[in-house]
């Protein structure tokens, strides 16, 4: 039997000394030397960028938020290779099953995301993961992280079940322009955020961190897989490609938690550091979605030159102005857009798996509701 009547409450030294007003920023990485002597980390010391409290101490919680995106991404866990592929691999060799068109669309559609998925991890730990100090949304950054993994895995196993040309696919962000100007152009929004001597701490390096997160967060995540989704989810509808369609509701129903994640990031940042937020950079901000609405076009009419199954390069642009507004919105910016109703209204239903039951498996609500081990 262990005793546990010695064990001791270990008393709080003396609160730090408060912080001074203009400190010089420290950046911990979580790594440093231990700060012996420091006082205990409260609340009101945390913060998004530019902190001073130790980021090793996940409590006390400031950001609720962030923990409670943590919980649901935990809750939503999905595994590719749980989706039977048997109709897809039967439809994708069948001679008369798909069209060229509806092929040329899915191939590269496949070969956006086999890479994108990757960009998104690697930016996410290479260049945000440092530089977010707060060990809440560090948290989530881990666990986002891993489904990014589970996404990369997703586009491997597609590749395996079809027998496609793995070299072909993985390739197309290099060998396909309208593939390529979109990942050439979120990259240069993280490149100087990977130089190890990189720092925030200054207006003109927080902003270039703000950049990388609306390039990925609200740009890559949020407007570029969107039509990718729409793509899939309309052949799935027509009973096209139904075991990919499932796993990219899965896809969506994550990385809609990555975009609202990474839209509280920004406005949390926004609400700690105003001056950040100056009208020029509102503006600097509005150029870059409306940029990525028409990459977003250009890739459209490249994947899809004349349209199938009521899906065609016209509608997806409008449905891109729709969502670019929508970004805009949730930033708290002025739309780049004329108001326009959504093209694809049946997207939003996608969004919620419990509604389609008939349609999809209900395997990721069985994981809710399985989630305890029995030890007997
Ligand atoms: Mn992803
Ligand atoms: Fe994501």
């Amino acid at each position: 039997m262990l005793d546990w009547s010695d064990t001791e409450t270990i008393a709080a030294p003396p609160p730090r000394a408060p912080l001074q007003l203009n400190p010089e920023p420290v950046h911990p990485t979580g790594l440093d030397a231990i700060d012996r002597s420091g006082g205990r980390v409260s609340i009101d010391e945390k913060r998004m960028i530019n902190c001073r409290a130790d980021v090793n101490q996940l409590l006390p919680m400031k950001y609720k938020w962030a923990w409670e995106k943590y919980l649901a991404g935990c809750n939503n866990h999905w595994m590719p290779t749980e989706v039977s592929m048997q109709a897809d691999i039967a439809l994708w060799k069948s001679k008369d099953g798909l069209t060229d068109d509806e092929r040329r669309a899915i191939k590269r559609n496949l070969g956006f995301f086999a890479a994108s998925e990757s960009l998104v991890a690697n930016n996410i730990v290479l260049a945000i993961y440092r530089h977010l100090t707060n060990p809440e949304c560090r948290q989530y950054l881990l666990r986002q992280s891993f489904e990014e993994a589970v996404h990369t895995h997703t586009f491997q196993y597609i590749v395996e079940s079809l027998g496609l040309d793995d070299g072909e696919l993985f390739n197309m962000y290099r060998e396909v322009p309208s593939i390529t100007e979109k990942a050439a152009w979120a990259l240069k929004h993280t490149q100087h955020l990977d130089d190890p001597d990189f720092k925030t701490g200054t207006t003109e390096t927080d902003q270039a961190f703000l950049r990388d997160l609306v390039a990925f967060y609200v740009i890559f995540e949020g407007m570029w897989f969107y039509t990718g989704f729409a793509q899939i989810l309309s052949l799935g509808r027509r009973n096209k490609m139904v075991g990919i369609a499932e796993q990219y509701q899965y896809i969506l129903r994550d990385e809609s938690i990555h975009l609202n994640f990474g839209i509280d990031v920004i406005n949390q940042i926004k609400i700690e550091n105003p001056h950040l937020w100056t009208k020029a950079f509102q503006e600097e901000v509005r150029d870059m979605i409306r940029t990525a609405a028409e990459l977003e076009a250009s890739y459209g009419r490249d994947t899809m030159p004349r349209g199938f199954l009521g899906l065609n390069a016209a509608l997806c642009e409008t449905y891109m102005h729709f969502i670019a507004n929508r970004r805009c919105a949730q930033i708290g910016l002025a739309g780049v857009f004329d108001e326009t109703d959504n093209p694809f209204p049946w997207m939003s239903e996608a969004m919620d798996l419990k509604k389609e039951k008939n349609f999809f498996e209900t395997r990721v609500i069985e994981y809710q509701n399985g989630g305890a081990l029995s030890w007997e």
